[in-house]
């Protein structure tokens, strides 16, 4: 009996193993929810367990899902003993707290994590975490301004109308996006802004501007359009359940740009420039260049959501060709082979 008990021990450990590989796997994959269903699976036979616990918070923050990773955040705390843990740990809960808007919340964690010494990976999450946030002690001097939606973080240098016209057109644009969206973000945008005009970041290492949604954060040039960064946070929240496409993500932030442009005018240069295949690079997600998909895109949403506003937000919860296919009933080929149509001399 006893020799029995013990293989069976060995057997649930193997499989365990198996699942815990598996839901690592998940994780770095993005498929959240595999992820967070094999943890949980995990959790019935080992509650106990830290990284199945911390893997399933994390999980969860990165859709936003910030409410539903608090119990796994509490148990991992419990759970974590060596340092290593501690500096995923406390990270994660910072990244938690941020996201909900629990800035002071937030901060602790992030400075308790700064005083572990984690793993090289949990040192570089860190410091990024700190970079992407406003978090890093690099932001120390940076001016801060408040508008109702938004909380700005101005780079030393920008001047002061700069600001105030950075501050009036972000905030107004704000106002006009989620006048149809209606989206309910769980904090104020964190909008840096900082004082260059390039693309390339030489400090955060990537080109500006970019939008990171699930924590409201954005980060700017000074030349950029007013609604752009400021339409991806807003259309993300829409509702977090959803899958989302560079094609049609893209698209909303160009047709939500609060430019007073043309935009089918811009399209239709740029497609008899490069006829591209809008149907091939919706339904695969294809990498083209943002010059060619940006005009593009940005008409074919604006085409959308005259064609059916309420279908196109529907649309932007589930942003496959297939959800569009299911959406519009069948007909959205010959949407697509109408709007191409206009694009042509
Ligand atoms: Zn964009």
């Amino acid at each position: 009996m006893k020799r029995l008990t013990a293989l069976l021990f060995i057997f649930y450990s193997i499989i365990t193993l198996g699942q815990k590989r598996e839901m690592a796997e998940s994780f770095s994959i993005h498929n959240f929810d595999k992820a967070i269903a094999i943890g949980k699976e995990i959790l019935k036979s080992e509650p106990e367990d830290f990284e199945t616990n911390l893997t399933i918070a994390r999980a969860e923050d990165e859709k936003g899902n910030f409410n539903a990773a608090k119990p796994f955040l509490e148990k991992s705390k419990t759970l974590m003993k060596e340092d290593w843990q501690k500096s995923w740990a406390l990270l994660e809960n910072a990244k938690n707290n941020f996201g909900l808007g629990n800035l002071e919340v937030a901060k602790q964690y992030y400075k308790d994590a700064c005083k572990i010494t984690g793993t090289k990976n949990s040192t570089k999450s860190l410091k990024s975490f700190g970079m992407l946030t406003g978090l890093d002690e690099f932001y120390n001097e940076w001016k801060i301004k408040e508008t109702k939606n938004i909380v700005f973080h101005f780079q030393n240098g920008v001047n002061d109308e700069e600001i105030i016209r950075i501050m009036l057109t972000r905030q107004k644009a704000f106002d006009e996006i989620n006048s149809f969206f209606k989206s309910q973000l769980p904090k104020k945008i964190d909008f840096f802004v900082w004082n260059m005009t390039n693309s390339f970041n030489p400090v955060l290492n990537r080109n500006l501007g970019f939008s990171t949604p699930v924590f409201s954060v954005s980060h700017n040039r000074l030349d950029q359009t007013p609604g752009h960064e400021i339409a991806h946070n807003i259309s993300f929240w829409k509702s977090i359940a959803g899958r989302k496409t560079h094609f049609i993500n893209e698209g909303i932030a160009v047709c939500f740009d609060q430019k007073k442009s043309d935009k089918l005018k811009a399209a239709s240069e740029e497609y008899q420039k490069n006829p591209i295949d809008l149907k091939e690079i919706w339904k695969n997600d294809s990498k083209i260049d943002d010059e060619m998909l940006y005009p593009i895109s940005g008409a074919f949403v604006e085409y959308l959501i005259k064609y059916d506003k309420e279908k196109f937000l529907e649309l932007t919860v589930n942003q496959s060709y297939e959800d569009a296919s299911v959406i519009y009933k069948g007909k959205i080929d010959v949407l697509i082979s109408n709007f191409i149509l206009k694009l042509k001399p």
